[in-house]
């Protein structure tokens, strides 16, 4: 079994998806195993975001991720970070493929309604990161 960390993001938040997004996963046969809503601090956003520090577009992205909390998971399944990458979809919604959440509910790149680790090295920090 692997594991991976997912954030439901502010503009997910604000449209009323928490639970419809779980509940995608869930149906799927993810298990949740930590779940938490949380306000995000710059420390963490920093960290988080730490390859993208450095780009113009970077501020904004801490001013949107601290817009609202956001929710916080850890998804477990076998190959579980290349299956919840596959069905989030890629990063930009308008060339996400159909039925990805992000294309379902995707506004544009930065508001992109969910995170998900990359790889399996990242999930170990990230779910290390957010939930101890
Ligand atoms: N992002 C953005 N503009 C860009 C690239 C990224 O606003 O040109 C935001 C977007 O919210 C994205 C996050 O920064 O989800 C992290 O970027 P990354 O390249 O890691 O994409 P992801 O792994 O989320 O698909
Ligand atoms: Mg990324």
């Amino acid at each position: 079994m692997e594991k991976t960390l997912i954030i439901v993001k502010p503009d997910a938040v604000e449209k009323n998806l928490i639970g419809s997004i779980l509940n995608f996963f869930e149906t799927k046969n993810f298990e949740i195993i930590q779940l938490e809503m949380m306000a995000l601090s710059d420390e963490m956003l920093n960290e988080h975001y730490h390859h993208l520090t450095d780009k113009p577009f970077f501020p904004e992205i801490v001013e949107f991720m601290q817009s609202l909390p956001v929710v916080v998971a850890t998804l477990q399944a076998d190959n579980a970070v290349e299956k919840v990458r596959n069905l989030v979809g890629v990063t930009d919604p308008s060339e996400a493929e159909e039925g990805t959440l992000r294309k379902i509910h995707g506004t544009d790149v930065m508001h992109n309604v969910i995170h998900a680790s990359d790889s399996v090295d990242n999930a170990r920090a990230e779910i290390k990161r957010f939930f101890g």
